[in-house]
């Protein structure tokens, strides 16, 4: 386990305060064992505090004369993937797709249009991570109403692979490996070559999107289908010591069968709980799929979708998948651009929006995501959470004190906001909310959080 704690030199154990809960961890109560290894030279003393919310642990170790205090947050294994989900963005999507069908192209675009990454400190800035702001224009009339110095949208994060070959989930051309890298993902971008072009080889000698999908889905699969061999090994051993396993053994072979039959993981029927079990394993066919149909330039603008197209849309809706059809190269030249001059390259293709905000709009749509939005002088921000978060969750977006210390949010609606011109007016006018615990949070509230540590 990757945990945090800090050591002090007094011979009391120090109070602890929040700065040790700043670094607090998240422990699902029932796998929070503390091993003291046997051949630890010094067995120190240790204590542990248990409250309905907290387990402090504090050890002592004698010879050196210093403490270690731990402190642990208990939560729920349904909220534990809940937080984990929330560090970081929330929208993390991995782009797969044959080699030359214009990953890079999308991807290359995805930076050129990048966000400022200061910004965003907790996103993972390497070669293959790309992070893009959620486009939202209320932020900026937020900005305008409060003043704010800054205004600091959502962002996606793009992970790039290299291109995804036949037998690539068994090394080949590194496959397995990229293949790891988007294991994190919330979802995954599945980009389909719909463009003909003499010029650029298709891999598989010809263009045919459904062929193509097949061949990147059977790459998943056998990629997971290794992972859950692995697993299962584990678990069959652990299962003899351990009757309660064996739902989960039960599970991992359910899943195996499937993954032989060459279906995704997606497609099985699962309970909550089996749900939540497979999260932790981040099956790669388990994830959602947002299909990218890359179309020729010439016909990014027309409202009618190539034959190409047409097939990856209908596959698409047929596994209750997102689509999206956008020309790579397009998108490439307008992430160039600045703003005026992007929608003037818009309008003359006749597109409303660009196609990469269609992508993150399609992204927020697959998992269910919306934003709220807080204001001051100090900035105007979005911040992502699932459809469905409670205030007290959704303050924990922001910091995880916000969240422990909850009392409650005052909440008013952007639409009320706008309406009403100004925070004195809505307060006047007692639009102003006051929402408890309970408070199932709405796209586009307007949110302060009162909070107490
Ligand atoms: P990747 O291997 O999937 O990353 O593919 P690339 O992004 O490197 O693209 C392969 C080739 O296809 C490059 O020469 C691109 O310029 C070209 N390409 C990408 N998108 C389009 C497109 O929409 N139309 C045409 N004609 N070529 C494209």
């Amino acid at each position: 386990m990757n945990w945090s704690g800090r050591e002090d030199s007094n011979l009391r154990p120090p109070e602890p305060h929040s700065g040790t809960l700043a670094r607090l961890r998240y422990v699902p109560l029932t796998t929070l064992r503390i091993i003291v290894m046997r051949d630890t030279p010094v067995k120190p003393e240790i204590s542990v505090k248990l409250s309905d919310e907290n387990i402090i642990v504090t050890m002592y170790n004698s010879q050196r004369g210093v403490w270690l205090i731990l402190h642990f947050r208990i939560i729920s294994l349904q909220d534990l993937h809940k937080t984990e989900r929330n560090e970081g963005s929330f929208l993390k999507l991995g782009i797969v797709g044959l080699p030359n069908v214009g990953k890079s192209t999308l991807f290359n675009a995805i930076t050129a249009a990048g966000a400022e990454a200061s910004n965003y400190p907790f996103c993972t800035i390497e070669p293959n991570v790309g992070v893009v702001e959620v486009p939202d224009p209320r932020l900026k009339v937020l900005g305008e109403m409060f003043h704010s110095a800054k205004i600091t949208p959502a962002v996606v994060e793009f992970y790039d692979i290299a291109g995804l070959v036949k037998g690539a989930s068994k090394g080949e051309g590194l496959g397995n490996k990229f293949l790891a890298n988007i294991r994190e993902a919330s979802a995954i971008v599945q980009v389909v070559r719909c463009f003909d072009d003499p010029n650029v080889v298709h891999v598989e000698g010809s263009v045919d999107p459904l062929r193509d999908i097949e061949t990147i889905e059977l790459e998943l699969i056998l990629s997971d289908l290794e992972m859950v061999e692995r697993n299962l090994v584990k678990v069959e051993k652990l299962a003899k010591a351990d009757r309660k396993l064996a739902p989960n053994l039960d599970l991992l072979r359910r899943v195996k069968d499937v993954l032989e039959a060459g279906k995704l993981v997606r497609t099985i029927d699962l309970t909550d709980e089996e749900k939540n079990y497979l999260h932790g394993l981040n099956l790669l066919s388990d994830k959602p799929m947002l299909y990218v149909a890359n179309i020729a330039e010439d016909e990014a603008g027309s409202t009618e979708l190539n034959d190409y197209a047409c097939r990856v849309r209908d596959h698409a809706a047929k596994e209750g998948a997102e689509f999206v059809a956008i020309s790579a190269k397009i998108e490439a030249e307008i992430a160039e651009l600045d703003e005026a001059e992007k929608q003037e390259y818009l309008e003359a293709l006749g597109l409303k929006e660009a196609g990469l905000d269609r992508l993150i709009s399609a992204g927020y749509r697959l998992l269910g995501l919306i934003s709220f939005l807080t204001a001051g002088e100090k900035e105007s921000r979005a911040w992502t959470i699932r459809r469905g978060t409670l205030a007290p969750q959704a303050a924990g977006t922001i910091h995880s004190d916000f969240e422990r210390g909850f009392i409650r949010a005052k909440v008013v609606s952007y639409d009320d906001l706008i309406a009403c011109g100004s925070l004195a007016e809505v307060k006047a006018k007692g639009l102003l909310r006051s929402e408890g615990k309970e408070y199932e949070m709405k796209d586009g509230d307007v949110v302060e959080f009162l909070f107490n540590v």
